[in-house]
């Protein structure tokens, strides 16, 4: 199937069941976003910044992108003009530098807590209690130019479906317990981002409403990143 046909079949599937589809083009050429693009695909996620600013030189501005690995803080300042989302918000200092940057360019940026759920060493992401600090924190109430759109979540790279759906399980949990703790009255705070291409149905199942899909979409990455 060519990537304008999985586009449309992934569309089709997520958008009548209200889940955010992001397209994940790391490593992908621009013919072939472009592609995706003239099918019908306007939000892209990439995870290093260098790459990510090349193709936001190149591409239509209409797109959206996603910034979904980790970020260190001295890149920020190179996303901040043009960042629709960055997913992998991991500390406070991060978020700080986030919040300066997006102040600079009177914007006010929409981020994800990444929290980590996964029974791997490699993965970044808060733990449950260093979100729950963080958002309790009064150096987070003051910041005014980030928004907290939800949570995103990497589950563990297993073919153990029980273990998967238990690790998105948690998540989901724990965005509902934070919603109502923290963000009760903000309607803004309406994101979980859960769900890869080995993974994204059991996501949905356990209550993702937005999946994450590289290569499902684009074929397999010769690169692995
Ligand atoms: C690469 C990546 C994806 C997409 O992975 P696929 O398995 O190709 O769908 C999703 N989320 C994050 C954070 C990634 O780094």
């Amino acid at each position: 199937m060519s990537i304008a046909d999985n586009i449309k079949r992934l569309k089709n599937e997520t958008d009548t069941i209200k889940v955010q589809l992001v397209a994940v083009s790391k490593t992908k050429p621009e013919e072939e976003i472009m592609e995706a693009y003239n099918a019908g695909q306007r939000v892209f996620g990439e995870n290093m910044v260098q790459e990510l600013m090349d193709k936001y030189e190149h591409l239509p501005k209409d797109i959206e992108w996603h910034l979904i690995g980790h970020l260190q803080s001295n890149k920020v300042k190179y996303i901040a003009p043009f960042i629709s989302m960055i997913q992998s918000v991991d500390s406070l200092k991060l978020l700080q530098e986030i919040d300066k940057h997006a102040q600079k360019h009177n914007r006010v940026i929409d981020c994800l807590l990444q929290v980590y759920i996964a029974d791997e060493e490699t993965k970044y992401g808060l733990g449950f209690d260093e979100a729950i600090e963080l958002l309790r924190s009064e150096e987070f109430a003051a910041l005014k130019n980030v928004r907290i759109r939800g949570l995103m979540g990497i589950a563990t790279n297993t073919g153990n479906e029980k273990q998967i759906k238990e690790e998105f399980y948690e998540l989901k949990t724990f965005f509902d317990g934070i919603k109502l703790s923290f963000f009760r009255k903000e309607n803004s705070f309406d994101t979980l981002s859960m769900g890869m291409s080995s993974d994204y149905k059991i996501a949905i199942e356990q209550g993702s409403n937005m999946v994450r899909l590289g290569s499902t979409i684009f074929g397999q990455r010769v690169i692995k990143n």
